[in-house]
């Protein structure tokens, strides 16, 4: 398996914070807020001074705490009808034509990489619902036939491959060789969704990341350790309203 780096909910350490002094503080305060990020307050003339380092140390796991949640909370707000889908794994760019319509919510694809979406009133929540089916559609009629001819070529051979939306892995692969894979990576560059098709047939022959798994996986992959680093870093290419 492979986790996807929740990049966002790893919040830097030491954070970036800025220092405010106000003769109103009487105490040293911490506040975080979604535009301005983390803030020291402290009194205009502490009685001692103020040792930044030690103080974001005690309170690490509130600040830790608050991050999170503000992000979470920013994460919802994103979830706007994206205007196109940049499908790079498999080279196509569809753009999202919502149409006000008397009709039943319809999603549908049509000539010339349009999806039509079709809702009498365009909520956003179930238009993206119906992006999700469509792209769960898209990740299984593309990622199991590219997962099989990966397999036949390199003997890899599996039991059996879903396709879905997994909220924390690119795809993973249980004891008895059945294979999920996320269709978030269609956001991917071809060669890391191809990295992941390729690191979850290595768990075909071992199931674990040892020394033998990496030196298959890096005999199907030359760009194996690479393509590893990038996926931790990759996070933003996948829109905000997928998660
Ligand atoms: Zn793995």
């Amino acid at each position: 398996m492979i986790a996807i780096m929740m990049e966002s909910f790893q919040v830097t350490w030491p954070p970036f914070y800025t220092v405010k002094k106000s003769t109103r503080s009487k105490r040293v305060r911490l506040s975080i807020h979604p535009h301005t990020g983390l803030t020291i307050h402290l009194p205009h003339n502490p009685r001692q001074p103020v040792d930044i380092d030690a103080l974001l140390l005690e309170k690490k796991a509130w600040i830790l705490k608050h991050s999170a949640l503000l992000e979470q909370a920013h994460k919802k707000e994103a979830a706007v009808l994206p205007q196109s889908l940049l499908l790079s794994a498999i080279d196509e760019t569809w753009t999202v034509d919502p149409m006000q319509n008397c009709a039943k919510p319809t999603l549908f694809a049509a000539a010339g990489f349009r999806l039509v979406l079709m809702d009498k009133e365009l909520n956003t929540d179930r238009a993206l619902l119906l992006l999700h089916r469509w792209l769960k559609k898209k990740g299984t009629q593309h990622l199991i036939p590219w997962l099989t001819e990966l397999s036949q070529r390199h003997q890899l051979p599996f039991n059996n491959v879903s396709v879905r939306n997994q909220k924390t892995l690119w795809g993973s692969c249980s004891s008895t060789k059945n294979i999920q894979l996320n269709y978030k990576m269609l956001f991917l560059p071809k060669a890391l969704a191809e990295h992941i098709l390729l690191h979850e047939l290595s768990h075909i022959k071992h199931l674990n990341h040892s020394r033998s798994f990496w030196r298959l996986l890096c005999s199907l992959d030359p760009h194996c350790h690479e393509h590893n680093k990038a996926l931790k870093t990759i996070e933003s290419k996948v829109p905000a309203w997928l998660y």
